[in-house]
């Protein structure tokens, strides 16, 4: 059946149209002043010295990940509970995720865990803000400064989220925020990376572009790096975008209180829950099933009704591919393992309706009482 309702769209309006078309009839489709216009509003944004535009949020984290010289033998701690290219860019580089289970509150990395696993080889922490929620920031922090660990914060679901009054972005040693269209706001495909420190940023943007230094010839190339720069069409995008990101913020948490407003009366299901101190950039809205729900079930009956929903997050360390490289089974993260079968990503974009939320959560309830 065709789907009544997207999972996800983005919200584009004339003024993106407009601003792109206006980048193509300039004819400068790369290497222009539009990514730059970008990484300036996006520094000012995030409140950090630096941002580097990149092509797409994983682009951004392999950077890091090379930045801060994460090699092989290095532990990194990363959740399971997580996107793949949380873990993937780490394994670009030869190094070892360590797989740290998470708090069963807020789904993020559980700090308890995560010292437990540190090691003599543990070089980083990849603190994950899953579906907008910032990571418990203060302790994360603490415990790195401890053990002497650097920190990535992959903060592409978490664009406009605060920790305690602070955006996250601004935590840790550098992070990567993500333009894919599900994302807070879209450049088709794209990143960034952001940072308070110098060196960081001058070798990114050195990586991310084929390893030329600043001043360097076009054909002078210091380091090995790729081809991960974001393009002008993109960029401009992300400006026009961007611009609108306070008014996208309140339109999300809109929808997502609607839906936990109608769904509290459900005894079969669980909100998604938010810190006092926290201020959640809706990325995705994702409720947790009663235990001995078949949420797979679930999921077959609403798109037998056109209302798509996903399983989220799948976890990382059963993909089969992580399986067979690093010998991963079940039984490692007990919260991590146990969640993961009860969460249910449900249709969540800006300009959902309050009729739609009401159809979805009317239809998820006619098929969980029913089973
Ligand atoms: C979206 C996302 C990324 C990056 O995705 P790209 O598609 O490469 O932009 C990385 N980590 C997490 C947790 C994400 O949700």
């Amino acid at each position: 059946m065709r789907e009544k309702i997207p999972m996800s769209a983005p919200d584009l309006d004339d003024s993106d149209i407009q601003a792109v078309l206006e980048v193509l009839r300039s004819g400068r489709l790369a290497l222009g002043p539009k990514a730059i216009e970008f990484e300036n509003l996006m520094a000012e944004y995030i409140g950090v010295k630096h941002a580097v535009a990149v092509s797409s949020g994983t682009a951004g984290l392999h950077i890091l990940v090379k930045v801060l010289e994460i090699s092989e033998g290095d532990e990194v701690l990363v959740p399971s509970f997580t996107f793949c290219a949380s873990v993937n860019v780490i394994l670009y580089e030869r190094a070892k995720p360590v797989f740290v289970d998470i708090e069963p509150e807020t789904y993020n990395l559980d700090p308890e865990d995560l010292e437990r696993k540190i090691t003599k080889r543990t070089k980083a922490i990849m603190a994950v803000d899953v579906f907008g929620h910032p990571v418990e920031w203060d302790e994360i922090l603490r415990i790195a400064e401890k053990y002497n660990l650097k920190v990535i914060d992959d903060s592409c679901e978490a664009l406009g989220a605060e920790y305690k009054g602070k955006k996250v972005g601004q935590f840790g040693d550098c992070a990567c925020f993500a333009f894919y269209p599900n994302k807070q706001i879209t450049t088709g495909e794209g990143g960034m990376i952001v940072t308070n420190n110098d060196n960081i940023a001058r070798i990114a943007r050195s990586l991310r572009n084929q390893g030329r230094g600043e001043m360097g010839a076009w054909l002078y190339h210091e380091r090995l790096g790729y081809n991960y720069r974001m393009d002008e069409l993109s960029a401009v995008l992300g400006v026009s975008q961007l611009r609108k990101i306070e008014t996208f913020l309140e339109k999300r948490e809109k929808v997502a209180n609607m839906y936990t407003e109608k769904l509290r009366k459900c005894s079969w299901i669980r909100p998604p829950i938010v810190k006092p101190y926290v201020r959640m950039s809706w990325f995705v809205y994702v409720v947790t099933l009663e235990k001995g729900l078949d949420r797979d079930k679930v999921i077959l009956e609403m798109e037998k009704r056109g209302i798509p929903a996903r399983g989220y997050f799948s976890p990382i360390h059963l993909q089969p591919y992580i399986r067979k490289m690093l010998n991963t089974k079940e039984g490692m993260l007990p919260i991590t393992e146990d969640i993961s079968k009860r969460t249910l990503a449900l249709p969540f974009h800006n300009n959902l309706t309050e009729d739609e939320i009401e159809e979805v959560v009317n239809t998820l309830k006619e098929i969980i009482e029913n089973m």
